[in-house]
């Protein structure tokens, strides 16, 4: 029979839960092994040999497989996909992203099968929602990526597939894995949540950490543009959103990143531009500016989207620097592979639930 439990996303807390009767010292031998990214028992040679078979007998390491992987290289740095499948044979993928700049090595995560969200500029979003992940099946992905990357990983951010701040009980399970001192110790200032903006989540992330870098979905700050854009903006209006924003910041102390995708002839209005200064008011906040990736079929009220062209860009970044806001523009990365911003979820081309399956 298959095991019905995994250890890769277990705490060493967890851990000595579920491994009772063993001591604390195996509990935190096995939570190194898996965190130094060793799969099997077998390998886990200061264990007695009865021991690993025994815990073969009756516990799996990771839950998921590596189904598919993609490369993608341009001028800005390589994009390297992976599909994972997950025990019940759903997928979800994960990004490597290298910058070809700095070098610096980026783990993409996604948090759930699919999206409840509905974002119309959005792959993901198109394909409605699964399910949420567990922590070993978002922390798998980290493994597999580090392992891809050869050396070290240098930051983490949670903007694959899903709403994190809707399966935020899982994730920080996950995170708590990643950045745990007695394995891999990764920063917690390393890594960055993007949400689209979920209040309750921004404000219990304040209180009870952990202390992330937060990137909040903006696309837009005009209330009634961005309704028609994210349906779930309904239940969490623009000030109610600068409210939690503002309190995370104050608890955490952290810059905030807004994300704008920029929608061809969509929101790159003078009006955009102009709600945007005033949202950015009063936050320490950084916007980056995402040019729309392509994803076939998606359109919005009628008409198909289309990528911002150069000189609207731009135009919309002088009107915020007119404006005084600090802003970014993100180089795409990972576009032929469908691993770009909004891409994920491409496996087998098609938009439908059923194909999560
Ligand atoms: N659900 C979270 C994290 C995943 S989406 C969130 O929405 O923040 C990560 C980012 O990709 C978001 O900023 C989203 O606005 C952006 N995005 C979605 N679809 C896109 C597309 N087709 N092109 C460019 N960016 C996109
Ligand atoms: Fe979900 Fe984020 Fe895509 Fe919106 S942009 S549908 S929240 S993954």
């Amino acid at each position: 029979m298959p095991p019905e439990l995994f250890l890769s996303g277990l705490s060493p807390e967890e851990l000595l839960d579920v491994l009772s009767p063993l001591p604390a010292f195996r509990a935190n031998q096995i939570f190194k092994w898996i965190s130094g990214g060793v799969s099997s028992f077998d390998d886990m040679t200061d264990l007695s040999l009865s021991l690993r078979r025994e815990l073969s007998g009756r516990f799996g390491i990771y839950s998921s497989t590596v189904d598919g992987r993609f490369g993608d290289a341009s001028d800005s740095g390589n994009a390297e996909k992976i599909s994972l499948r997950l025990r019940d044979g759903a997928m979800v993928e994960a990004v490597l992203l290298s910058d070809g700049f700095s070098g610096r090595k980026t783990a993409c995560l996604s948090t759930q099968a699919g999206c409840p969200a509905g974002c119309v500029f959005c792959k993901t979003g198109s394909l409605g929602f699964l399910r949420n992940l567990d922590s070993s099946e978002i922390v798998e992905q980290f493994f597999y990526l580090k392992a891809i990357a050869g050396g070290g990983i240098d930051n983490i951010v949670v903007m694959g597939m899903g709403e994190p701040l809707l399966n935020l009980g899982e994730l920080r399970r996950a995170l708590r894995v990643i950045t745990h001192k007695k394995g891999l110790n990764f920063s917690k200032r390393r890594i960055t949540v993007s949400t689209c903006g979920i209040a309750e989540g921004i404000r219990d992330l304040a209180d009870k950490g952990p202390g992330v870098r937060l990137a909040l979905s903006l696309c837009t700050a005009r209330e009634d543009l961005r309704l028609r854009l994210m349906p779930l903006a309904r239940q969490n209006p623009l000030p109610r959103l600068k409210d939690a924003l503002s309190y995370h910041q104050k608890k955490n102390g952290q810059r905030i990143t807004l994300e704008a995708v920029l929608l061809g002839n969509v929101n790159t209005t003078r009006e955009d531009a102009a709600a945007l200064v005033s949202f950015v008011r009063g936050l320490d906040a950084v916007v980056n500016l995402i040019p729309w990736n392509p994803v076939e079929g998606l359109s919005f009220e009628g008409k198909p989207l289309r990528e911002p062209g150069e000189k609207e860009i731009k135009d919309f970044e002088k009107n915020l620097e007119n404006g005084g806001v600090k802003f970014t523009r993100r180089r795409r990365k990972g576009g032929e592979v469908g691993g770009a911003c909004g891409q994920l979820g491409s496996l087998g081309g098609g938009a439908k639930k059923e194909e999560f399956l």
